[in-house]
């Protein structure tokens, strides 16, 4: 396994958010964690980011013990986050919100060859790159915050709520992005409001209620179970 979250508890102060979560992601493979406001999700990335500490558990990736270990490392690592509400530099242009994204590499080809490669995903980037990343529509800065998380060069890819706000047309778009991602080979784990879509796009999935895993197992049968079927996926 590439990522494995083992029985991790995390708090604010004395209030318990992660109470004993599990999880594991690999190459090539795409996991959701699905549930309510709330429930832990977005703490949970954050804990395997390195941005809040954990309580107690371990988390491991490739093999090294990460909780921890400064975020920055994490990032170094290979493992890259994209934040809830994207987080971009509003007054930089896309370039440099890109350039970002690769600040612990020195080798400037390299960083070159990725912002290709990132083009590549995201045309729409490449045309827009002189642009300042406040100016790009909220799917186009979907894309921005995704692009710099790819210029880490990361081996997992830990996405929070990446269709928030977007028009089902870019909902679509994100979506197929997210579906690249995999086919080349890295490891997503996606956090989604829209279980539908979550449960489509992953082969695994993850339901968090209250700080706790309720269920977990493959998407399909996730799909077709009742619990999920009446509390997230509308009946
Ligand atoms: P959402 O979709 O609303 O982001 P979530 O499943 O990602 O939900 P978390 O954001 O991880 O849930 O929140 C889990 C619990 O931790 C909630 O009870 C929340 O109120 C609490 N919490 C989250 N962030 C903080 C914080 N910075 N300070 C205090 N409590 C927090």
């Amino acid at each position: 396994m590439l990522l494995e979250v083992k029985n991790i508890r995390v708090h604010y102060d004395k209030v318990e958010a992660v109470k004993g979560i599990s999880l594991s992601a690999d190459k090539g493979m795409i996991s959701t964690l699905i549930g309510a406001n709330g429930a832990g999700k977005s703490t949970t990335l954050r804990a395997i980011s390195g941005l809040k500490k954990i309580t107690s558990g371990e988390i491991w990736f490739d093999g090294q013990r990460i909780d921890g270990v400064a975020p920055h490392k994490i990032v170094g690592l290979g493992v890259a986050h994209v934040p809830e509400g994207r987080r971009l530099f509003g007054l930089m242009t896309v370039r440099h919100n890109l350039v970002a994204g690769a600040y612990l590499q020195n080798d400037k080809k390299l960083v070159e060859k990725t912002m290709d490669e990132v083009f590549e995903h995201f045309p729409v980037l490449k045309e827009r790159q002189k642009q300042l990343a406040k100016t790009l529509s909220g799917g186009e800065q979907q894309m921005l915050a995704m692009g710099r998380a790819l210029m880490a060069r990361p081996k997992v890819i830990l996405m929070d709520e990446p269709s928030l706000g977007l028009a089902p047309f870019m909902v679509i778009e994100i979506a197929k992005i997210i579906q690249q991602f995999k086919e080349i080979g890295f490891s997503v784990v996606l956090i989604e409001q829209n279980a539908v879509l979550a449960l489509r796009l992953a082969d695994s999935g993850y339901v968090l209620e209250t700080g706790s895993i309720a269920l977990e197992g493959p998407s399909k049968d996730l799909m077709k179970n009742e619990h999920v079927k009446k509390a997230y996926l509308g009946g």
